[in-house]
Parts: C-alpha cells; sequence; structure tokens
C-alpha cells in the first residue's frame, strides 16, 4: 500500500477502536414512563428494565408502603433523579389527573404508559356478587381507560407520539374456570387497546397488549384470595399450580415478571415502532396449546 493510505487505514481502525468502546445511548434514554402498579411484581421488573435502559419512570400504586419501598430499592439501583412515586387509586378519576399533574411536573410529560395495576379475584358464576364482578371491571377495564384516556390527553398536547402498554392476562382471550368476571374485565382491557390503538394511530401514539400467563413468582396476586380460590378449582397448592401451569405449557417453563417487563420494553421502544394493535401472549405456548 502507499504510505499515506496505509496511515489513513491505520487511523481509521484505531478511531473504529475508540467507538467500540465508547457506551453506547441506552435506548429509552430521554423517555419518561409512568407505570401503574409500579409497587407490584411485574410492575417493579418493568420499571427495572426501563431504567436500565435509560428512561425516567413514575411508579404510581394504591399500596403506598410498598410503592415508597418499592421506589426506594429502584432509587438506590438507579438513582433518584430518575425514580419518582404517587400513590394512585386507578378507579378514581380526581386521583389519576393528580398523578398525571406530578408527571408533568416532575418529569415535563408522559411518553409510555404501562397500565398494569390489578387485582385477580373470582368465583363461579352462581357465586359472584355484582360487588364482585363491578370490582373487576372498576379496577381492570375501568381503570384502565381511566389511565390511558389521561395519557392520551397528555401525549396528544406534547405532540410527540407514545407508546401505551396494557398488562392484560391469557385470561382476556381465553376462558378459565370460575373466573368470569376477571376473564371478562380482562378481554375488555384487550379490546380497548384495540380501539385506542386506532384512535392514536394518527398521532403517533401506538396501543399494544402484554398477555402474562401465571406469574406466580413475585406477584402478590398469587398470596390471597385468588390463590386460595385456584387452589381449590384445581385442588392442589401454590407449588401444584406452578407445575400445573408449568406441564401445560409448550415450553413447559414457568413465567417470571422478568419476561412481561421484557416483552414491554419491546413495545415501549423504537423496535416497536410498526407495531401498535398486537398482542403479546408471554405464556411459554400456553394460549395456542390444548395439552391437558
Ligand atoms: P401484584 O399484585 O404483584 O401487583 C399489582 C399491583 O397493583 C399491586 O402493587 C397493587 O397494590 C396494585 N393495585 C391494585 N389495585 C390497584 C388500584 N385500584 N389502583 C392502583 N394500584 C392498584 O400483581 P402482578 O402479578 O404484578 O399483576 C400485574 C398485572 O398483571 C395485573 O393487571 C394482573 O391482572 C396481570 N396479570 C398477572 C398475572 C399473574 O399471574 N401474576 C397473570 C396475568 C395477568
Amino acid at each position: 500500500l502507499p504510505e499515506q493510505e496505509a496511515f489513513d487505514i491505520e487511523y481509521w481502525l484505531l478511531e473504529e477502536a475508540k467507538l467500540q468502546r465508547m457506551p453506547k445511548p441506552k435506548s429509552l434514554a430521554g423517555r419518561v414512563a409512568l407505570v401503574t402498579g409500579g409497587a407490584g411484581g411485574i410492575g417493579s421488573a418493568t420499571a427495572e428494565r426501563y431504567l436500565a435502559e435509560g428512561a425516567c419512570v413514575m411508579l404510581a400504586d394504591i399500596d403506598a408502603a410498598a410503592l415508597a419501598d418499592t421506589g426506594a430499592a429502584l432509587a438506590k439501583r438507579h438513582g433518584k433523579d430518575v425514580v419518582r412515586t404517587v400513590a394512585m387509586n386507578v378507579t378514581d378519576e380526581t386521583a389519576v389527573a393528580a398523578a398525571y399533574a406530578v408527571m408533568a411536573v416532575e418529569f415535563g410529560g408522559v411518553d409510555i404508559l404501562v397500565s398494569n395495576a390489578g387485582i385477580a379475584s373470582s368465583a363461579p358464576v352462581e357465586d359472584t356478587s355484582l360487588a364482585l364482578w363491578n370490582k373487576n371491571m372498576d379496577i381492570l377495564s375501568t381503570g384502565y381507560f381511566l389511565v390511558s384516556r389521561a395519557a392520551f390527553r397528555m401525549m396528544r398536547a406534547q405532540d410527540m407520539g407514545g407508546s401505551i402498554i396494557f398488562v392484560a392476562s391469557k385470561n382476556g382471550l381465553a376462558a378459565s374456570p370460575n373466573a368470569s368476571a376477571y376473564c371478562t374485565a380482562k378481554a375488555a382491557e384487550i379490546h380497548l387497546a384495540r380501539c385506542l390503538a386506532l384512535e392514536g394511530a394518527e398521532a403517533g401514539i401506538r396501543v399494544n397488549v402484554v398477555n402474562p400467563d401465571a406469574v406466580l413468582r413475585g406477584s402478590k396476586i398469587w398470596s390471597g384470595e385468588w390463590l386460595d380460590q385456584r387452589a381449590s378449582t384445581y385442588k392442589t397448592d401454590k407449588e401444584g399450580l406452578e407445575e400445573m401451569y408449568r406441564q401445560r405449557s409448550m415450553l413447559k417453563r414457568s413465567v417470571y415478571p422478568e419476561d412481561i417487563a421484557e416483552a414491554a420494553y419491546f413495545f415501549a421502544s423504537d423496535h416497536a415502532s410498526k407495531s401498535t394493535g398486537n398482542i403479546l401472549n408471554v405464556d411459554a405456548g400456553n394460549v395456542q396449546a390444548f395439552t391437558r
């Protein structure tokens, strides 16, 4: 090689090596996310994933004590400037509006909403009181409506698009025994997401659904009423339920909060810039299988 050309190549290789050593920009840097149910298993895992990718995260939850603990733990790992908490009941219209006002003050707006706050509570249909039915509809369907309506209002005003992720359930697609109230409320969430995807498309607001199968580890749902109800329906205990869900999945694997967080990260990120109105089942292949 002529001397100058060899020099140029060497120079270029050195510059390239320098670039390789430079830290890569984080994929959610500059984005602001609101995660409802942020003190719970799936919500906190999702917040952790977003923070690792450089987002600022507001955790919202009805459980103020758990919220404070989760917020403090995340702030310790990721820095106190990027984590905030707000106590909020998703069924309370005024509290939801107030939480978005806090978002605007603390972080300047919202780019990502993870609507995830929820309960699991059901009974055989003949034992389902109107109060139990309404509780499922209020917290799940209506709660998801209220937080996403507020996100729409703020995202439209910002005029920069946005990403809304609903953590629904595979029970919103498939029936589960003795759980008609929960299954119906989850089905409404999924259909709401489709409707909002259509309404938001022109403004660049994407709306997608992540459907977990049973996530027994790390979830508070699987410790009280729902655990007792499922255990009695399937005549087993918590370990037996986990094994049952594992065995009836195609992959014969359990699903963890981090698996749901990964799917929620995909939809929040630019990797999903062409995805809206979609449903991603994170279920080890349970929904599409009949393996009982
Ligand atoms: P979790 O109980 O660990 O977390 C849920 C959080 O929501 C809790 O911190 C709770 O305090 C909060 N919450 C409940 N009611 C609220 C309200 N009215 N307003 C604000 N916050 C409220 O449960 P999780 O497993 O992390 O569940 C998260 C979501 O995933 C729920 O919507 C649930 O239905 C869904 N899901 C869970 C499973 C599972 O097996 N864990 C399976 C499918 C779907």
